[in-house]
């Protein structure tokens, strides 16, 4: 067995303190002799060891020119994010304590005059993000010319990120003899043109640590309709009720729409994606690990370098591009030796795809059905009890209180409002079309729905800003045009407009009592509505002509907001926002609306240029 016995002893013993008994597969072939002082491309990704790994390379030079007392930096790592290139630093930080290196970190959103001021005083290793990099070495303060070695972390997600121009400045600035450690989740094309400039007789590690996560990650496949990725998305969420979890899209408008359907459906939620600022990404970061969040919604780009030991579950909300990013997605769980879920929703016209790209990355994955609310209601079930009767430490204040209640109500009475209370706090599951060939079938035919073959536009003055929503939108549609919820066809709610499709046999007879009843003296009457062209493709579908409307169901509590495959409807449960203009549409109080606002079918998601 290899250990870490021929590094250096202060490196050896700082590893050892840590723990960390054996070389991961990576460090291993780094220490291998044939690397030993040499270019090296390497294949490892987040949670391979990787960091320690160029860490461990890097020492017999560094600390061999550490003695010459140089002040000007002898190794510089460039990281794609801020979040990754502090994670580097904390682990050169212990790795290294016993050496006296001094690490200076460079970082778009820190203070820049404080890491001039640690350049100046003199570093041995610099750990940065390629912008701030940059920034540092044209004002100055980052003087390349005694490096030995440059370290690119996560290559291929710097190029992706577009700094080919920042990195290639850096590097340009750096002394020719110097060493390049290329490391790369992927390697595309441009990381291979990127090596041949920059390496000499580069080594290439690529280790089967590649294809990690079969032993701890459980592969799953859920096959839906396009219209269900989101219910799918929400059912698995509150079936696993994982303590962190990832979900993937393919791009950033995917992202967006996602995060606010979860946010509207009450799931602790942030997002990740190239939209999002520097800070934000902090923020996101933050609320992960202090469980104010337990969802992250990112793109493949953004999310890389996330290390959190707590997601245990993965979901492809949107179908991986290759077999190396599946890899690479799902390998955000299952670390630190914990058990992790990975779950493909795989909408049908894609499952040959799916099927050819797991077998191509020889993961054998299991095909199931999405949970169904029944099966959720168990798992609830069970965790409730076990929440509530979790060993607990009462305070004379919690017991005054339930000596209270105990003079009003019965034990079982409290117990059961007690339970109601953490029932409330959870989202609610949806209903799924049942994965059979009849129910899929039935569900098809729904989407044409007879009647709405030709259909007027018709426009109203309210929207977002007046918190429209279909649940008070349709009953004030019916009353005000002596119509039926069945006779209104698509919904789609803009910022200060909502337009709404009216079967052209009927449009005549409901402009007629439109203008009838607006005169009226309740504030619904003031609403103006009248014909308009079709609405432009942004506003979000609430509703759409393919809608049965007629049969009640449970689709959570919150409106849609638009999204996958038109996504999952609102209704259900009671509307809850605030009212517009202080005022109040009658039909945004009281009980649950009768009336469903489910939506099917419908809007698409259409993938931009950007990936991210
Ligand atoms: P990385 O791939 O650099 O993101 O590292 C993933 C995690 O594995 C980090 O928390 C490291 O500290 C840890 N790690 C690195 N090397 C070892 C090792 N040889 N044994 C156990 N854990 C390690």
């Amino acid at each position: 067995m290899m250990t870490f016995s021929n590094l250096p002893p202060v490196l050896a013993t700082a590893l050892a303190e840590r723990g960390y008994e054996k070389p991961t597969e990576v460090q291993a072939a780094v220490l291998a002799p044939e690397a030993a002082g040499r270019d090296l491309v390497v294949s490892a990704q987040t949670g391979s060891g990787k960091t320690v790994a160029f860490g461990i390379s890097l020492a017999a030079q560094l600390l061999e020119r550490f003695n010459q007392a140089t002040e000007l930096p002898l190794v510089l790592v460039i990281a794609p994010t801020r979040e990754l290139a502090l994670q580097v630093s904390r682990e050169l930080g212990w790795l290294y304590a016993g050496t006296g290196a001094r690490i200076a970190t460079c970082v778009g959103g820190m203070d820049a005059s404080k890491e001039r001021r640690a350049l100046r005083n003199g570093a041995h290793i610099v750990v940065g993000t390629p912008g701030r990099l940059r920034d540092h070495l044209e004002r100055g303060p980052l003087d390349l010319s005694q490096l030995h070695t440059a370290v690119l972390d996560e290559a291929d997600e710097m190029l992706d990120m577009g700094f080919r121009e920042d990195l290639e400045e850096i590097l340009d600035a750096t002394p020719a003899g110097r060493r390049t450690l290329l490391f790369s989740a992927t390697m595309p094309q441009q990381i291979v043109t990127l090596a041949k400039r920059y390496q000499q007789d580069a080594l290439r590690i690529a280790t089967a640590g590649d294809k990690r996560g079969h032993g701890d990650i459980a592969f799953q496949a859920v096959t839906v309709s396009p219209a269900e990725i989101e219910a799918a998305t929400i059912n698995l969420l509150r079936f696993h009720e994982a303590e962190t979890a990832i979900l993937f899209c393919a791009t950033r408008d995917s992202v967006r729409r996602l995060h606010a359907t979860l946010q509207e459906r009450g799931f602790g939620v942030v997002a990740l994606s190239g939209e999002h600022s520097q800070s934000e990404r902090n923020q996101a970061m933050q609320a992960l690990r202090d469980r104010r969040a337990r969802v992250c919604v990112a793109t493949d780009v953004a999310s890389r370098g996330i290390d959190l030991p707590s997601v245990s579950l993965v979901i492809h909300v949107e179908i991986p591009r290759d077999a190396e990013t599946l890899q690479h997605r799902s390998g955000r769980t299952g670390r630190a030796g914990k058990k992790g879920t990975a779950v493909l929703i795989v909408p049908f016209p894609r499952r040959k795809r799916v099927e050819s790209m797991l077998r191509g990355a020889k993961i054998d994955a299991q095909w199931i059905d999405a949970p169904t609310p029944e099966s959720i209601r168990t798992q609830d079930r069970e965790r409730l009890i076990e929440a509530l009767l979790e060993p607990a430490e009462f305070d004379d204040e919690d017991r005054a209180l339930a000596q209270r209640l105990m003079k009003e109500r019965s034990a079982e009475d409290i117990a059961a409002a007690l339970v109601r209370a953490h029932r409330a706090a959870m989202p609610q599951p949806e209903e799924m079309i049942e994965n059979t060939p009849e129910a899929r079938q039935a569900a098809q035919k729904e989407r044409h729905r007879p009647g709405f073959e030709d259909t007027v536009w018709f426009k109203m003055d309210i929207g977002r800003s007046q918190n429209a929503d279909p649940r008070w939108i349709l009953p004030l549609l019916c009353r005000r045009g002596h119509i039926t919820r069945n006779e209104v066809g698509a919904i789609r709610i803009g910022g200060n407009e909502t337009h709404f499709q009216v079967p052209r046999a009927i449009s005549e007879r409901f402009t007629e009592s439109i203008l009838r009843t607006a005169n009226g003296d309740s504030e619904e009457d003031g609403v103006n509505i009248e014909p308009s062209e079709a609405p432009r493709e942004s506003a979000r579908v609430h509703r759409t002509a393919g809608a049965k409307p007629a049969k009640p169901h449970h689709r959570g509590k919150k409106p849609n907001s638009g999204g996958f495959g038109g996504g999952v409807g609102g209704g259900g449960g009671g509307y809850k926002g605030k009212k517009p203009g202080g005022g109040g549409y009658k039909g945004n109080k009281g009980p649950r609306p009768s009336g469903p606002v489910k939506t099917s079918g419908g809007a698409t998601i259409k993938p931009k240029g950007n990936k991210d």
